[in-house]
């Protein structure tokens, strides 16, 4: 029984051991990975695919720059019929965001494609605006991808801004598609992807949840 006891005991500080040693490799490893990250600037960030999160995942960007007292902006590429919970939030609560959103003519279905890329090109004005103005440390451009996707706005126009922005300011883009070049340009980029979404099995978005 003693004895037992003793190979376990035993048999637990062999398991220590072996998981220290390979923490302790783990940690020299992650530190000399932050050690050769030393380049301080801003990035392009592109969140893509046909998952859900890549909004809300903004949103938490947004969140995460406001508490460091950052000056954020969001322009909105499409004005869904549903206000979103990001947007009413944003307007009652967080004055100091610019926040603008894509007019009323644009119309999804592309009934009308000259008034859509009139609508695109208005809201584009926006986004240029922010993206030359320093003050700004975080831009989103929320669903602009589709405005490359339809060819509303011009590609090589888009990427121009984007790259020229100010050093220091870090661009958000989402939305699914948007092409090779921005995925080119863009530092780091996260394609989510749709394993399952409840809508399918016939659950209905949800308030907080999906808007
Ligand atoms: P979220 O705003 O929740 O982060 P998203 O930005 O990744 O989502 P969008 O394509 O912009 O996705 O769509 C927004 C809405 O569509 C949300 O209500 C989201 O739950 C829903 N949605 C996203 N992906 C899917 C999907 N694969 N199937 C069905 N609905 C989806
Ligand atoms: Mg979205």
């Amino acid at each position: 029984m003693e004895n037992e006891q003793n190979n376990d005991l035993h048999g637990n500080d062999k398991k220590n051991a072996k998981h220290k040693a390979s923490m302790q490799k783990q940690k020299a490893k992650v530190d000399a990975n932050i050690a050769a990250a030393d380049i301080e600037r801003g990035l392009i960030v592109l969140l893509t695919g046909n998952g859900k999160g890549k909004s809300s995942s903004a949103f938490g960007m947004l969140l995460r720059s406001l508490g460091y007292g950052h000056k954020v902006g969001v322009v909105q590429f499409i004005k869904g019929v549903q206000l979103s919970g990001e947007e009413i939030f944003i307007r009652d609560h967080l004055p100091q965001v610019y926040f603008q959103q894509m007019g009323t003519g644009f119309t999804w279905n592309t009934q009308d494609r000259s008034s859509d890329i009139a609508a695109a090109e208005a809201t584009w004005a926006h986004a240029e605006k922010l993206l030359k103005d320093p003050a700004y440390n975080l831009v989103i451009l929320d669903e602009l991808t589709y405005m490359l996707a339809y060819q509303y706005l011009d590609e090589e126009r888009v990427l121009n801004a984007l790259q020229n922005r100010p050093r220091e300011q870090t661009v958000v883009v989402t939305g699914r598609g948007g092409g090779s070049a921005l995925r080119e340009i863009a530092d780091t980029v996260s394609d989510i992807d749709d394993v399952k979404h409840a809508f399918r099995a016939g659950v209905k978005a949800r308030q907080g949840v999906d808007y």
